[in-house]
């Protein structure tokens, strides 16, 4: 299957530590790049994992927070430096525009690249990205300001031609591509071969959720029901619900209860806060509601490897 990862550039709140880098990811297939929030420091995170900025047209931020977004015109400003000429789009709350226009507009506006902006402003999961790998969803969540959580749900591929068909029916090589995309063969003699004869299914498509800053989004079971990976706010530990609540944060605990009644592939568990120390004991605890569990951490990738009708392989390297 087409490489389908997420890398972890930043999984820690509030403020960066020696421990954590404040948010922001990558996910990537087949070379094209797509970051998720921008923390301060991400570029350095960026060029650590040896990610080049070329191969991305897109940036999602979740919300207005210093530490989801306060990276993002720092690396504009670089890609401007780099001379940078792809396009660049940025899919940012709406009420984050203002404020991200008048910087760029101050420390951009030499950028040899077009910089589009996307308002989001939706009150229900809303498809706000399409392209040839991805259809990309903004999904409303519980924060303290307009934050949103964005699904990664991979297009639906060709059906794969089998190879004993291509020498059996004398197929040419410009014919192939249409029967994978589903036409039915004439061989030279007049002959229709069924489509289904020459073929078989397309690959189950993949899907991956960002779920932070919010409250567990039980509203969303239904709609999430199968996703193959899951990473959520998991600020708080198990007996600081309280907190969780006040803060319109998740424990780890609520992030795994979720998960499972979501019946998800993978949870990972990021945006930790620097009170615990170690997210070791969170992890146990979380771990006894949905096993199926790991923590994020800086270098971390997750790979979506495989889909069957039991559901993914999961496996994870570090970068
Ligand atoms: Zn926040």
């Amino acid at each position: 299957m087409i490489p389908f990862e997420i890398t972890i550039l930043g999984c820690g709140s509030a403020k960066p530590t020696l421990r954590h880098h404040t948010s922001s990811q990558i996910v990537s297939r087949q070379g094209a790049l797509y970051m998720i929030d921008c923390g301060e420091g991400t570029q350095r995170q960026f060029i650590k994992y040896k990610f080049r900025h070329g191969q991305m047209r897109n940036i999602f931020i979740s919300h207005a927070h210093g530490d989801h977004c306060l990276g993002l015109i720092g690396l504009l400003s670089s890609m401007s430096l780099d001379k940078r000429f792809y396009d660049i789009n940025l899919y940012i709350p709406a009420d984050f525009e203002q404020i991200l226009k008048a910087q760029i507009e101050f420390f951009v506006h030499h950028a040899d690249f077009d910089i589009h902006i996307h308002p989001i402003d939706c009150q229900e999961p809303t498809l706000i990205h399409s392209d040839e790998h991805f259809e990309v969803s903004a999904l409303p969540l519980e924060h303290r300001v307009p934050c949103y959580g964005f699904l990664f749900r991979e297009k639906q591929g060709n059906r794969h031609i089998k190879a004993e068909c291509i020498d059996q029916y004398s197929i040419p090589r410009k014919e192939i591509q249409s029967i994978q995309e589903g036409l039915d063969f004439t061989t030279a003699n007049g002959r229709v071969i069924p489509n289904e004869e020459l073929t078989t299914p397309p690959d189950l498509t993949r899907s991956y959720v960002y779920l932070s800053d919010t409250r567990p989004m039980m509203e969303y079971v239904d709609f999430l029901q199968g996703v193959d990976l899951i990473y959520h706010d998991a600020t708080y530990c198990e007996g600081d619900e309280s907190l969780a609540c006040q803060y319109d944060h998740s424990t780890a605990s609520e992030a795994a209860e979720f998960a499972k009644k979501c019946n998800a592939g993978k949870l990972l568990l990021g945006h930790f806060s620097s009170r615990y120390g170690d997210e070791a004991w969170t992890l146990k605890r979380a771990a006894m509601r949905f096993p199926r569990i790991m923590l994020a951490d800086e270098g971390l990738t997750v790979e979506i490897a495989e889909k069957t009708e039991n559901g993914p392989l999961i496996i994870e390297w570090r970068k």
